[in-house]
């Protein structure tokens, strides 16, 4: 059984990550979305909350499995028996900062190879972060984002400024 994992923060997740896990899903026999539980890290979405926009955007998929962990990804990626960790690239900034990560995670884990599958030209300038800022300034996500996590995007912002009427823009 060929496990790969697809670690990230999903903070939210994106249709970037959605074409990942679309194209992974058919090279692996079983794929592992895994929230990072990374304390350090301020994030907007809870991590039961990514793990749900995961769990519910990939339910047609049968062969992916959704979960979250903290620690080292190699040390998970061994619990899990992982031959594969998969990782997106956008553009050459990327890859530069992926490709040392790739490096001591095959010192540590030898076992696994780290996937670097390219972005849908679609997605290519689609992060969390943007979408982020786009959708708590008001502007509009769609088609960026499932409408799933289009409508949470709505809920937290609104939760964030209770005060504010949808005319204040
Ligand atoms: P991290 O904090 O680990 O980078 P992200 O949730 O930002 O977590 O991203 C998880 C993975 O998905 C990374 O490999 C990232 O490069 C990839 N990724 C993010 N956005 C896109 C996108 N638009 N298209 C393809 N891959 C993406």
């Amino acid at each position: 059984m060929k496990v790969a994992i697809y670690p990230g923060s999903f903070d939210p997740l994106t249709n970037g990550h959605m074409d990942i896990i679309n194209k992974t899903s058919k090279l692996f026999d079983q794929i592992v979305a895994a929230v990072v539980h990374n304390v350090s890290k301020q994030a907007l979405f809870t991590l039961a909350e990514r793990e749900e926009m995961l769990r519910e955007n990939t339910k047609h998929l049968s062969n992916v499995r959704v979960e979250s962990f903290s620690g080292l990804l190699v040390d998970y990626a061994r619990r899990k028996q992982a031959c594969a960790i998969i990782r997106g690239l956008r553009t050459v900034a990327d890859f530069e900062y992926e490709m040392y990560i790739a490096m001591v995670n095959k010192d540590l884990y030898p076992e696994a190879e780290t996937v670097f599958v390219l972005a849908d030209s679609k997605y290519i300038y689609v992060s969390s972060s943007i979408v982020k800022e786009v959708a708590l300034l008001n502007g509009s996500v769609k088609g960026l984002v499932p409408e799933s996590v289009n409508k949470a995007l709505a809920l937290k912002k609104a939760a964030l400024n209770p005060e504010e009427k949808p005319d204040e823009r």
